[in-house]
């Protein structure tokens, strides 16, 4: 499908009006998928919230901000048979359409990435204001997108500070277990610091909890300990540990596409039918603007 039709054609029934909507707020959500903690769950996420957000008619740019490219990979994008990239948009100045591709018919369009961007952050080095290079080069397509979901790598580096310094809010990912917790401070620390000092728009957008296992005591122990520091901030919506989603990526297609009915296809629609509604909220709350029912 083009892209020109794929999003002139939706109705409104899930979103802001655009007409009404503000001329002083930004259409496009900017979210970061954070946490410096590895494999837990991140891509994932920003993969299957991307096709669950595209499936509810929402336009969705997924940018690819990992030099592992596995989100690349798991929208049915080969990393290593792309033209352009993330490294070309950050480095070069390429614009950010023509670098941009269709994660086959899942909906959404992709800004992938691979092992080249690994050598973006010493060539950023010698570059001014190199933290607000993605920042810069999404102004280009503001407004084209409802959503803009970042994969951040496992790292504190250029690259996640690159997306917080773009994003609106974070959503950090996480996995109910131990050492959660203690990761989770240098990450808030990160993200308020970014926000004092280059955007000062951003905010945690929310707690997702990741791989969850009801029967294992330290996710209830966890769960609590996250709702008394971060209260609403939570989402009430878990993602279960669950095989399909671990599978469908070797499909190259999320995973409503691999098995529509798995519990964590079902948990990521649910996912983006809270971040919408939150979304809505928050618009309505503004004055003189209102959403669409
Ligand atoms: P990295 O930090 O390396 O980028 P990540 O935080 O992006 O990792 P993922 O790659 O999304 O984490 O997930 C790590 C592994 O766990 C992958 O093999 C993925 O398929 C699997 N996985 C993620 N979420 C779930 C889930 N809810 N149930 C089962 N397996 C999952
Ligand atoms: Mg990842």
């Amino acid at each position: 499908m083009n892209s020109a039709t794929w999003w002139c054609s939706r109705d409104s029934n899930v979103r802001v009006n655009r007409d009404n909507f503000a001329r002083d707020i930004t259409l496009t959500r900017i979210l970061a998928i954070a946490n410096q903690k590895g494999g837990v769950g991140k891509t994932t996420t920003c993969v299957n919230l991307a096709a669950s957000l595209a499936a509810m008619k929402q336009r969705v740019l997924l940018i690819d901000l990992d030099p592992q490219g596995n989100a690349t990979m798991a929208s049915g994008i080969d990393k290593y048979d792309i033209q352009h990239s993330i490294y070309d948009v950050l480095v070069h100045q390429l614009p950010v359409q023509q670098a941009t591709l269709a994660a086959g018919d899942s909906g959404f369009h992709v800004l992938p990435a691979n092992g080249d961007l690994t050598a973006a952050e010493v060539e950023m080095l010698s570059i001014e204001h190199n933290e607000r290079r993605l920042r810069l080069a999404l102004s280009s397509v503001a407004g084209q997108y409802d959503y803009v979901l970042i994969d951040c790598p496992p790292s504190l580096n250029m690259l996640t500070v690159n997306a917080l310094a773009a994003a609106d809010g974070v959503i950090i990912a996480m996995q109910c277990e131990y050492f959660a917790l203690e990761g989770l401070a240098a990450l808030v620390r990160t993200i308020e610091g970014v926000a004092e000092t280059i955007n000062s728009k951003l905010q945690i957008e929310g707690i997702l909890r990741t791989m969850y296992d009801p029967r294992n005591s330290l996710t209830t122990d966890v769960s609590s300990q996250l709702r008394a520091h971060f209260g609403d901030k939570v989402y009430r919506t878990v993602v279960p540990r669950n095989v399909r989603l671990a599978e469908a990526p070797s499909h190259g297609v999320p995973a409503m596409y691999y098995d529509k009915n798995s519990r964590g296809s079902k948990a990521y629609m649910a996912l983006a039918g809270e971040i919408i509604r939150r979304w809505e909220q928050q618009a309505a709350q503004q004055p003189g603007h209102r959403a669409v029912t």
